[in-house]
């Protein structure tokens, strides 16, 4: 039988399931910051968007700051709450009933066509 050297005994155990731990860690580190970076290209886009449509809206038909602001608070409490946001509700799935976010055109569950709910 071959006698385990220091290096052997450091491999196993505590030790590699600690380095196997850090593997797992930096490895959902590394998902997080994919993520974070589709959400801010996501948010530069919106941004993009929504600042080319004021524009148009603002040059062309003259409406007025104080008319967006009107508007952004109306559809801040379509939600029933003022936070800054519009977060439209779930929509229920017509075969199994669970929530589905409205962004999906079908079940995440069961695969079923949501219904377009309005905004
Ligand atoms: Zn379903």
């Amino acid at each position: 039988m071959a006698p385990f050297s220091l290096y052997d005994i450091l491999r196993s155990g505590p030790v590699r399931r600690a380095e196997l731990a850090s593997e797992r860690a930096q490895s959902q580190a590394g998902k997080a910051q994919r993520s974070a970076d589709g959400l801010e290209d996501q948010v530069g886009r919106l941004t993009l968007v929504a600042t080319a449509m004021w524009e148009l809206l603002r040059d062309r038909l003259q409406v007025s700051e104080e008319e967006l602001l009107k508007k952004l608070q109306d559809v801040d409490l379509r939600d029933g709450k003022k936070d800054g946001k519009h977060n439209p509700p779930a929509v229920a799935c017509p075969g199994c009933q669970r929530a589905n976010h409205r962004r999906h055109v079908h079940c995440l569950y069961c695969g079923a066509d949501l219904p377009i709910a309005p905004a």
